[in-house]
């Protein structure tokens, strides 16, 4: 059974008991007015109106229209002569027309009231049920625009949390940096230190003491002693952001200097070293014992690299050069195995290393030295094989040495 046919079969009762009821008050309208005919004038047969007036009101268009026709047939009948008959007299039709158009017209405007009635209501349940939803959708909303600003100040304070996380860290990771560069730089004149001590020892407990070489090598601990602490001072000053102590910084002497200090590495690893210096090379307003240092970690590096190789010579070339650009030029060059492409990004990245006992900080400390100075470091392979570090230094203007 389908849905229209379901409504159907529901409505025919209602509808039935409609038209019984117009049927109902017209005959209890025809009883009345029999029974009142001579107490009420019949001449308005009001109880047939009201009949007419009540089905059409709650029975609707057909119980209101069957009402009314009702009415004229019993009005017909009973009332206008010749009684019991449905013939009207002549003088009796303006009557009858009145009395059946009046109940048309009462019928029609009781069905039409209802229905205007019936439908102002159900646009009002239409309107309050839309009301009624919009007012849902709208609590919801609200309650979705609450639960959204909840989340973001939950997300808010997320963040606020992790900056304060990352900036504790990140001094952390300066404090841990500092410690490393400390501990990596000092490394060499401690160990400088220890050696000399030990030939001092050597002299002085020989058989006959050679004072002067105990001299020397008590003169040397001093000085590893002296640049030590020379190299902890400029390394804080580097990490607290104090400016270093500029001079004015002839390279090639600096490459000297650090050439001696290296003298017993390089015979140790069997290294040969050439110098490519410029002569008359401006000089760069820098701090030396900085300068110092970055050249010291790109020989020590070429050397350490270079201890691997057995199969070619193992060669060391440092070359300085005035750029036209107005920089010096100070490359370190080696032969050893060159550096891994994948590492390339990686090695000036602070604690990178590919040595078992390395710490991965010279490189970077050199970096930072020389952007601090003004200048650039970069390594690049060499066709040959090995690898080349250099780096450029702004010049002073028009020094010559
Ligand atoms: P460390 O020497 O403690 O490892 P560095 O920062 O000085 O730290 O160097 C980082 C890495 O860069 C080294 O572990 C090495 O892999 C690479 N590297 C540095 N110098 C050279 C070089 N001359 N030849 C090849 N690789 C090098």
């Amino acid at each position: 059974m389908s849905l229209t046919e379901n409504v159907a079969v529901a409505r025919k009762p209602g509808q039935t008991l409609r038209f019984a009821l117009a049927i109902a008050l017209v005959a209890a309208a025809l009883g009345s007015t029999f029974l009142l005919q001579n107490v009420v004038s019949t001449a308005g047969f009001i109880f047939f109106y009201a009949a007419v007036i009540a089905s059409a009101w709650v029975g609707g268009k057909g119980p209101g229209w069957l009402a009314a026709v009702l009415s004229a047939l019993a009005v017909a009948y009973y009332f206008l002569p010749p009684i019991h008959s449905f013939a009207v007299r002549r003088e009796d039709v303006p009557l009858f027309i009145e009395f059946g158009a009046s109940s048309a017209l009462v019928s029609w405007f009781s069905s039409w009231r209802k229905e205007a009635e019936a439908a102002l209501k159900q646009a009002r349940d239409q309107l309050e049920k839309r009301v009624e939803a919009r007012t849902a959708e709208l609590k919801h909303t609200n309650q979705q625009l609450l639960e959204e600003i909840a989340e973001r100040k939950r997300a808010q304070d997320a963040y606020t949390e992790a900056q304060a996380e990352l900036a504790r860290v990140s001094r952390m990771s300066a404090l841990g940096m500092l410690a490393a560069a400390i501990a990596h730089e000092v490394n060499q004149p401690l160990a400088a230190v220890v050696t000399n001590a030990d030939a001092c020892a050597i002299w002085l407990s020989a058989d006959s003491p050679n004072f002067e070489e105990a001299r020397a090598a008590v003169d040397s601990i001093a000085r590893e002693g002296t640049r030590a602490s020379e190299v902890v001072r400029r390394i804080r000053a580097l990490f607290t952001n104090r400016a270093s102590e500029t001079g004015s910084v002839q390279v090639n002497e600096v490459v000297g200097e650090v050439m001696s200090l290296v003298q017993s590495q390089l015979s140790r690893n069997s290294i040969e070293s050439h110098l490519e210096l410029v002569e008359h090379l401006p000089h760069v307003p820098a701090d030396r014992i900085q300068v110092q240092q970055v050249i010291f970690n790109l020989v020590l590096n070429a050397i350490e690299a270079m201890s691997e190789v057995t199969d070619r010579p193992r060669r060391l070339t440092i070359r300085s050069a005035a750029q036209a650009t107005g920089e010096v030029l100070v490359a370190v060059r080696d032969s050893g195995p060159g550096i891994d492409p994948k590492d390339e990004k990686k090695i000036f990245n602070a604690f990178f290393t590919t040595k078992a006992q390395g710490m991965g900080m010279g490189l970077s400390i050199s970096r930072s030295i020389i952007e601090s100075q003004g200048g650039r470091l970069w390594a690049s392979a060499n066709p040959d094989g090995g690898a080349t570090f250099q780096f450029t230094l702004p010049a002073e203007q028009g020094s010559r040495s």
